[in-house]
C-alpha cells in the first residue's frame, strides 16, 4: 500500500540481471551503469576518475562489475520521472546457483537475458526456474541481434515452448544480424534506429512502412497477451479496438507483476541506445518494492510468523547478502532493508548470530563512486562498514526488538576478496 511515508518507493526498482555465461550479462550491465552513470552526476567520483572513461579504467584494471548492488539513477525516456535503479549482481555461471538463488530473494524483479543466436539455452532454463521458484517477476532481453544467426522469433518461440511462459514481445528488430539497424518500440509505435555503428546515436521516427505487417502482426501477439490478464484491455481486443499506451502498459505491467506474461524486448548489449529503451522498460514493467509480497519473518522459539512491508517507519527487518573485503575499507556487508531504517552509528541485533553489533558507517555504492549515508530506508540497499560478526542470510533487527529470523536460504559462504 502507498502511504506518505512509502510514496518514495513507487520509484524504486530492485533489479537483477540474469543469464548463463556468454548470454551478455556482463557487458548488458557494464552499459546500464555506464549509461547512467554517464547521464546522471551521482556524487563524488571514486579515485578522482572522470565519469566518462570509468568503463575503461575498470576494463584496463580487470574489474568490471565489483559492488554487490549498485545504485543507479534512470530518467525515463517517454514519461521524464526519475527512477531509483538497484542493480543486484546475480553470479551468472551454474556452479554458483546457491549464490544466485540467495540473490534472488534480494530482488524484486530480473531481466533475463538470452543470446538471440541460440534461443533459450538448457542453462539459461535453470536460471529461469530459479526465478520461478522464487517468484521474480520478469522481464526478457533478446540480446546480440547483430549476431549471424540471432533471430528474435527463435527466442519467442523457445519462451513459449521451453520454458511454457507466455511471451509479449514490446519490440520487435529492424533487421537481424549484420543488417541489424535498430529497434521498434511496439507499445508506443515508434522506431529507433541507429545512424552510427556504434549505436551511441539514435533516431526517433514513425515506423517505416516496410516493417507496417510485420508490425501489426507482433502488437496482435502483445494485445493477445496483454488481453489475458486485463479486462479492459480484452473488451477493446474483442471490440476491434487499439488500447492507449497508458492501457497496454498498465496491462503489461499488472502481467508481469503476476508473473502471467513476459515482456520480451530485443537488441545489442554492445550498442548503448537499446539500454536505454532496456532501463525504460524496467520502470514500466517490474514491480516496485511496494508491489512484492511483504518478507516473512519466524519468530524466535514458536510457530508464529511474521510479515514486514516494506514501510520505513516499521520494524527494522534486514537481510545480508554478500560479504565483501575491500581493500579500502575492510568488510563491507551488503544488505538489503526491507523494514524499517537503518541508520548509520546505531546498534542492531544480528538474530541469526544472536549478537548486538554496531553499524559503522553506510554506503551506498554506484558505478563510480560510493556515497557515504546517514541511512538506509525499507526498499534500499546499501553497504554497511563495522558489522564484525555478520554472515550472508543473517538476520538483522532492531537492537531489543522481538527475535524474528527473515526467510533465507542461509548458507555458508567464504568471503570473497576484490
Ligand atoms: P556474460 O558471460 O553473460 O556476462 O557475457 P558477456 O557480457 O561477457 O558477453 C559475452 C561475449 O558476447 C563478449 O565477447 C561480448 O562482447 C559479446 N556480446 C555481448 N553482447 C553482445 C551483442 O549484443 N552482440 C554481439 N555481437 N556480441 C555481444
Amino acid at each position: 500500500m502507498t502511504t506518505k511515508a512509502t510514496s518514495y518507493l513507487t520509484h524504486f526498482r530492485n533489479i537483477g540481471i540474469a543469464a548463463h555465461i556468454d548470454a551478455g550479462k556482463t557487458t548488458t550491465t557494464e552499459r546500464i551503469l555506464y549509461y547512467t552513470g554517464r547521464t546522471h552526476n551521482i556524487g563524488e567520483v571514486h579515485d578522482g576518475a572522470a565519469t566518462m572513461d570509468w568503463m575503461e579504467q575498470e576494463r584496463e584494471r580487470g574489474i568490471t562489475i565489483t559492488a554487490a548492488a549498485t545504485t543507479a539513477k534512470w530518467k525515463h525516456s517517454a514519461t521524464g520521472e526519475e527512477y531509483t535503479v538497484n542493480i543486484i549482481d546475480t553470479p551468472g555461471h551454474v556452479d554458483f546457483t546457491i549464490e544466485v538463488e540467495r540473490s534472488m530473494r534480494v530482488l524484486d524483479g530480473a531481466v533475463a537475458v538470452f543470446d538471440s543466436s541460440q534461443g533459450v539455452e538448457p542453462q539459461s532454463e535453470t536460471v529461469w526456474r530459479q526465478a520461478d521458484r522464487y517468484g521474480v517477476p520478469r522481464i526478457a532481453f533478446s540480446n546480440k541481434m547483430d549476431k549471424t544467426g540471432a533471430s528474435f522469433e527463435l527466442v519467442l518461440s523457445d519462451i513459449r515452448e521451453r520454458l511454457g511462459a507466455i511471451p509479449a514481445p514490446i519490440q520487435y528488430p529492424m533487421g537481424q544480424e549484420s543488417d541489424f539497424k535498430g529497434i521498434i518500440d511496439l507499445v508506443r509505435q515508434r522506431a529507433h534506429t541507429y545512424t552510427n555503428d556504434l549505436g551511441t546515436d539514435i533516431e526517433e521516427t514513425d515506423i517505416p512502412e516496410q516493417y507496417m505487417d510485420k508490425v501489426r502482426e507482433m502488437r496482435a501477439q502483445l494485445i493477445e497477451a496483454a488481453a489475458e490478464v486485463d479486462e479492459a484491455v480484452m473488451d477493446k481486443y474483442l471490440e476491434g479496438e487499439e488500447p492507449t499506451v497508458e492501457e497496454l502498459v498498465s496491462a503489461l505491467r499488472k502481467g508481469t507483476v503476476e508473473k502471467k506474461i513476459f515482456p520480451v524486448l530485443c537488441g545489442s548489449a554492445l550498442k548503448n541506445k537499446g539500454v536505454q529503451l532496456l532501463l525504460d522498460a524496467v520502470v514500466d514493467y517490474l514491480p516496485s518494492p511496494l508491489e512484492v509480497p511483504a518478507i516473512r519473518g519466524h519468530i524466535e522459539d514458536s510457530e508464529e510468523t511474521r510479515d514486514f512491508p516494506a514501510d520505513p517507519d516499521g520494524k527494522l527487518a534486514a537481510l545480508a547478502f554478500k560479504i565483501m573485503a575491500d581493500p579500502y575499507v575492510g568488510r563491507l556487508t551488503f544488505v538489503r532493508i526491507y523494514s524499517g531504517t537503518l541508520s548509520s552509528g546505531s546498534y542492531v541485533f544480528n538474530a541469526s548470530k544472536g549478537k548486538r553489533e554496531r553499524v559503522g558507517r553506510l554506503l551506498r555504492m554506484h558505478a563510480n563512486s560510493r556515497e557515504d549515508v546517514t541511512e538506509l530506508k525499507a526498499g534500499e540497499l546499501g553497504a554497511v562498514i563495522g558489522l564484525k560478526d555478520a554472515g550472508t542470510g543473517n538476520t538483522l533487527i532492531g537492537d531489543g526488538d522481538e527475535k524474528v529470523l527473515l526467510e533465507s536460504i542461509d548458507v555458508p559462504e567464504p568471503v570473497i576478496k576484490l
